[in-house]
């Protein structure tokens, strides 16, 4: 029986509808409205049409976003200024750094240097430590957005063999220490594994987080395992993921879209972080 869709869509809309019906409440109760800084550096396209999409997102919902765009060749130091006094700010309670960055700006430094408390997109270290002891302020929202898929779902993670395939810092890795302390046992898979496709087969749960159109074909993946697609590749007019939809779809119990997939929950994510900086400044 081909796999079951997981609709990012629905569950998206429904985390949308819960955090604007709370900021509602909150927006009365503290008559402060909740605020996400957007920085975004240059005029990449596929982050622009980011940038308006999360400015949207959170229109949508009574947040609301200050765009601050960049010129392309704005040095470090401007960035870093700036990062400075949205982190002053009172009336800012989330600031997001577009990626990536030019290649003349570290990333690293920018995103040390927002505030821990305003950082929605959990990607200071202290958000990362955090995770790493269980303790996180902030967890990254596509690796949140990954478990909420799972989740809502109804997919146990507990026991189960989980197979993450990347390692980068926003989304492989956090996504890998969420399963660990879901209880699930996790194999991370990178450039370097030798045998892909041994290690994916093994997966009850199998995350594809590699930016490889195509990377994943049915034959690699275990009878009835849940696939989620994290992937976005431009080929041509289309957008995909990394995995080969029409073959996995035949194998899996369930799979995520893409788009339709992570991507939406993703969105939703930043807006329940930013609700929970807002709730957090309004307590202090
Ligand atoms: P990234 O920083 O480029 O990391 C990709 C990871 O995949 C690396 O760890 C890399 O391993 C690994 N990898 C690449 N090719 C591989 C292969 N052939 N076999 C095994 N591992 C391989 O990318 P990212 O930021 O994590 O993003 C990954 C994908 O997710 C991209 O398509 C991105 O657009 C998408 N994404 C989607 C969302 C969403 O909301 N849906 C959010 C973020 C990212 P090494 O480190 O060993 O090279």
């Amino acid at each position: 029986m081909p796999a079951r869709l997981i609709d990012g869509r629905a569950i998206a809309q429904r985390i949308r509808d819960e955090v604007k019906e709370e900021v509602l409440i909150l927006r009365e109760e503290f008559c402060v409205v909740p605020t996400l800084a957007v920085i975004l550096v240059g005029d990449d396209p596929a982050s622009v049409v980011y940038v308006r999409n999360k400015a949207k997102a959170c229109g949508d919902v009574g947040i609301r976003s200050d765009q601050h765009l960049l010129p392309g060749d704005v040095s470090s130091e401007e960035l870093l200024n700036l990062i400075e006094s949205l982190n002053n700010d009172d009336a800012v309670h989330g600031i997001l750094v577009q990626l990536p960055l030019p290649p003349h700006i570290s990333e690293r430094k920018v995103l040390e240097v927002v505030h821990p408390m305003k950082d929605v997109d959990g990607f200071h270290p202290q958000s990362l430590g955090g995770l790493l002891i269980g303790n996180p302020l902030f967890i990254a929202s596509t690796p949140l957005g990954i478990m909420e898929l799972l989740d809502q779902t109804g997919i146990g993670i507990e026991g189960k063999h989980a197979v993450v395939v990347g390692w980068s810092v926003i989304v492989g890795k956090p996504t890998a220490f969420l399963l660990l302390q879901r209880n699930a046992t996790v194999t991370i898979c990178h450039v370097k594994t030798a045998d892909l496709a041994f290690h994916t087969r093994q997966a009850d749960i199998l995350i594809v987080a590699a930016g490889r159109p195509g990377l994943i074909h049915g034959s690699m993946v275990k009878e009835g395992a849940v696939v989620v697609d994290v992937g976005i590749n431009r080929v041509g007019e289309k957008l995909v993921g990394d995995v080969d939809f029409n073959s996995v779809v035949e194998k899996a119990s369930f799979v995520t879209p893409v788009p339709g997939g992570v991507g939406p929950v993703t969105v939703a994510m930043l807006l329940r972080n930013t609700l929970e900086a807002y709730k957090r400044a309004c307590k202090r």
